[in-house]
């Protein structure tokens, strides 16, 4: 398990995160992100890419 986690707070579906993800841990349901932390490797492009911010990293 890598340190930290990928939380997800305010998604508006705006869909830009949309297939960023190399790794699977991006998910969309009903148009909200939601992170699977068991996949995720924390490189942080899903987190660059969203413009509201929904997207953060927990230490
Ligand atoms: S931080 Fe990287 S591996 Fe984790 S969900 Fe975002 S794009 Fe995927
Ligand atoms: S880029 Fe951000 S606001 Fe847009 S769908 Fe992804 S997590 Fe939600």
């Amino acid at each position: 398990m890598p340190e930290g986690l990928i939380a997800v707070q305010g998604c508006r579906k705006c869909g830009r995160c949309n297939n960023i993800c190399s790794t699977g841990a991006l998910e969309r349901i009903d148009g909200y992100s939601r992170i699977n932390n068991e996949l995720c490797e924390l490189c942080m492009k899903c987190v660059i890419k969203c413009p509201n911010k929904a997207l953060r990293l927990i230490e």
